[in-house]
């Protein structure tokens, strides 16, 4: 582990644990959506912004998510849509069973 990550896995840590203005993983993932979407509240925004930074987890968890988004939205724009190669098995289904069910 690089003299970095530690320190940015230290950092974390003591702002989980202390900063009144902080949020866990958990919270984080439930404004996911509201960020994206722009209604996140410009406090919380900063919040999660800031948890964004310190959490490696977190920005990895965002951008898969932001990935899915962009590709659910194009599947359901453009019905023949071709579906990229490297996109997993069940998150495909998942939005081909989203798209048939309107
Ligand atoms: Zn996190």
């Amino acid at each position: 582990m690089s003299h970095w990550s530690k320190l940015a896995r230290w950092a974390k840590g003591v702002m989980l644990r202390r900063g009144p203005m902080m949020m866990t993983c958990a919270e984080f993932e439930t404004f996911v959506l509201d960020y994206l979407s722009g209604d996140l509240p410009s406090r919380q925004r900063r919040i999660f912004e800031l948890h964004l930074r310190v959490c490696r987890e977190c920005r990895e968890y965002l951008e898969a998510y932001r990935r899915s988004n962009a590709l659910g939205k194009a599947v359901f724009q453009t019905p023949s849509y071709p579906l990229p190669e490297d996109v997993p098995e069940d998150l495909v289904q998942a939005i081909l069973a989203a798209r048939d069910a309107d």
